[in-house]
Order: C-alpha cells, then structure tokens, then sequence
C-alpha cells in the first residue's frame, strides 16, 4: 500500500501497491471527432499479436460504439454503477482547473481502490472495486453498432431534420476506440496474487510475465476497463503489449527510430498519436513544451483520460467528440470537456498545425516546431473570429532525425495527362 499523487484527479490517493514510475511513459491521444468505426486498428492488432488457438474472442484494440456498446458489454456502466452503490451521490468534481498537478479541479468522489476498502465480500477485500464479466458479455465486441440514442426519432421514410445541429447534436453516437491505457496506477498488476504483472521502469508498459501467470483472473476483476484476457489453451491472461518491440525501435521498417504501435498505424482515420512522454520522480509529467503529446494534454488541454474517476491514471486520452450531449462526456471524461470542445472546435494556429501529425509516420514524433506560413482563410466560427494559417510543421523522432514535413492547408497535386488514366 502506497498514497500517491493522481494528477488526473488533482489530490493523492490509497494505491495498493508500491508506486514506481518510469523514466518515460508510454502514452496516446485519439481524436474521437475522426473515428469513422472502419476497425483496422482493431485488424492490424488481431493478425500481429492474437490470432492464434485460444486466442479467439481476444481483442486487445477494440472499436464500440457508444452509449450502447461495449466490449465486454456495458463494462463502464457496471463499474460506474459499483461505485455509485459504494459512494452513493459522492461521485463529484470540486475545486478549479490549475497547474500540471490538478489541470481538471480535484475528485471528490471515491476511486476503485478507495471503494474497495469498504466493500468486503466473504472472500476478504478487493485490492481494487471490480466484477468478472461473463462469457455472454464479452461474446459480442460490437453488439449495439451503430445504435443512436436522443429524445426526437425520424418518421419511418423521411429524413429527421432536427437532429443534427452543434453544439449538441439531439440524435447521436459516437466510436470509442480502446486499448489497454498502460496506467500509472494499473489496478491489473495491483491485484494480482502472483506479482506476475509489471510496469517497465524504461516506457511504463504494463506486461504480464506469462511464466508466472496462474490464470487467477483476479486482474481481469480489478481492471476497470475490462483490458486483460484469459487464454483457455494456456490457462493464463494476456493483455496489450503496446508493441513493445516497435517502441524500442527493433520493427525493421523503423529503421532503428521508436515506431508507433500496429493499431496507431494503422488507422485511416488519422485519430490516433501516440509517444513517449517524460516523467517526474512523483508521477507528474516532465514539462516538454513541444511533445505533441504534452502539448495536447497539458498545455492546449483538449485531449482527456478516459474514466479519469477510476483512479488508475490511464495514459489514453481522447479529443471529445464535438456534437454529443455534454453531460455523457463530462461522466466520461471529467471536466475538462467545455474547455476542450471549444478550444477544439476553434482551434489556435498552433494547436490546427499539431493536429496535422496525427498520422501522418509510423515513427514516433518526440517533438515539432512550427515554421509560420501566409494566412490563407478566415471567417466567423459562432461568433468568434478565426483565422487560418498555412503554416509548416515538422516532426522529429528521439534522435533528432527529421520524420514529417507537412503544412496545414493539405497540397493539391493534379495529375499530369499522359498519367491521366494511370495510378
Ligand atoms: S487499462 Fe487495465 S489492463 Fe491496462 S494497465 Fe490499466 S488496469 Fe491494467
Ligand atoms: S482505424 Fe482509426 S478510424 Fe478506423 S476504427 Fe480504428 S481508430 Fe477508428
């Protein structure tokens, strides 16, 4: 048992187990207003890593659709509804934003691991609130696809006209991509009986060491993203492994510079950056003012942790999608929302130059710089003037080798005529 610092939810907190925090963290922002629900991600994770015998209702990357859907089914709801019967009426934001140390205000509320105290069950205390799914719930990755909710339906025939204004559309549904979120605070490896889960001090990914597993199944109980696995034909868990091999640069088509993960790589959708971030002695982040992932969450503050409430620090954070009813997102994302949809909805013009490397190189980009280029559009977003520049930003990976070149506004390249009908 430790009490650490959990910046997410601006105040320390009981951790049942000894806090060590890596050098550098393993983290990714995706942008949920671009998920077009194609799972390539999802496919390019299942043919590397899970495609083998036992391995079949395994995904590591999962797409579902929300509010309905849910992979295992209605896995955030059941540990939102655990934590409201632990602390009835108590889950609650206070305070205001400040510094890197409480940028969402503070959580009043309880997290897992608090909950867990008082919840004793004939077998002793969980080490973290959780339930163990069923094999029903975790059957169907994709039941409930495509399902909207909202007060007003169209007529069977005709297009529902009402529906589809900003800032909140009345009809929605939104993709929410997952992986494993490599937590600072991973109730998996806390709760486990073997010590067979663990945290890389070098990139903070969180492994299972396979020669140790029993298949106890008790992370699969405490992780509350529901992102550990048990393999029938090993009788053993596994979990996402963020690529390891690519972080370390060992992927041959990296050329030896740390790649992105398979799944980020991806993604047509372009919703996906991923890095590594630096880390303080107390869990804090390192400031690097020009890490597009520090720059995001930390300073533009438009990407947020998923369930920040949870208590584990997830190091997944997602760009709120623009059109769905506020009060979903702020139970989903804390709130910071307001904040991030209106900054993300009339972006300055260094955060629209950062949004163009998500992307854009396999390789992971550690910092940019922005070259300023002539203003080339302006107008009047709901009331607010904005401008647009047509400036050049350039990524480069650890070693200072220059990775992506690209400007905002995307070039036009017209094909010469004798290629006219060739590709
Ligand atoms: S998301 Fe779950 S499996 Fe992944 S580190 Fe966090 S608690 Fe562990
Ligand atoms: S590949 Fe990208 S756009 Fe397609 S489902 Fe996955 S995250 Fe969404």
């Amino acid at each position: 048992m430790s009490t650490v610092f959990n910046w997410q939810l601006g105040r320390a907190m009981d951790f049942p187990y000894d806090a060590a925090f890596p050098a550098q963290q393993f983290a990714f922002v995706f942008n949920l207003n671009r998920c077009i629900g194609c799972q390539s991600c999802t496919m390019a994770c299942k043919s590397t890593w899970t495609f083998s015998k036992g391995q079949e209702y395994m995904w590591w990357n999962n797409v579902e659709t929300k509010p309905y859907g849910g992979y295992p089914q209605h896995w955030d709801v059941k540990t939102l509804d655990l934590l409201e019967q632990a602390n009835p009426g108590g889950q609650k934001w206070g305070g205001t934003s400040k510094d890197l140390k409480a940028p969402y205000g503070t959580f009043n509320g309880k997290t897992i691991f608090e909950a867990a105290k008082t919840n004793i069950s004939p077998e002793g205390a969980q080490k973290a609130l959780g339930y163990l799914p069923t094999d029903e719930e975790w059957a169907g990755p994709n039941r409930f696809e495509d399902n909207p909710t909202g007060a007003q339906k169209g007529a069977e025939g005709q297009y529902f006209k009402g529906g589809e204004a900003l800032p909140q559309h009345k009809t929605w549904f939104f993709y929410l991509a997952r992986i494993c979120n490599h937590c600072s605070y991973p109730a998996c490896l806390s709760a486990c009986p073997r010590n067979a889960i663990y945290k890389r001090p070098e990139d903070g990914i969180v492994l299972v060491d396979q020669e140790r597993c029993r298949g106890y199944r008790k992370c699969m109980e405490a992780c509350p993203y529901k992102k550990t696995y048990y393999r029938g034909t090993t009788r053993t868990t596994e979990k996402c492994i963020a690529c390891f091999p690519r972080i370390e640069g060992r992927d041959q088509q990296g050329g030896g510079l740390p790649m992105q993960t398979r799944c980020m790589a991806a993604c047509i959708g372009h919703i996906r950056l991923q890095g590594l971030v630096q880390m303080n002695q107390d869990g804090t982040w390192k400031e690097d003012r020009y890490n597009p992932l520090y720059y995001l969450i930390h300073v533009a503050k438009i990407a947020l942790p998923l369930y920040p409430q949870f208590g584990t620090e997830p190091n997944g954070y997602y760009i709120p999608p623009r059109w769905v009813p506020r009060p979903y997102l702020k139970q989903m994302f804390g709130p910071g929302v307001d904040a991030a949809i209106e900054r993300y909805t009339n972006p300055d013009r260094e955060l629209l130059a950062v949004l163009q490397l998500f992307g854009k190189d396999m390789r992971i980009c550690f910092r940019y710089e922005i070259k300023e280029g002539p203003k080339i559009f302006e107008t009047e977003i709901r009331g607010k003037k904005f401008e647009m520049y047509n400036d050049t930003i350039i990524g480069y990976s650890k070693d200072g080798t220059k990775i992506i070149e690209t400007t905002v506004e995307e070039p036009l390249h017209v094909r010469d005529q004798k290629h006219a009908n060739s590709i």
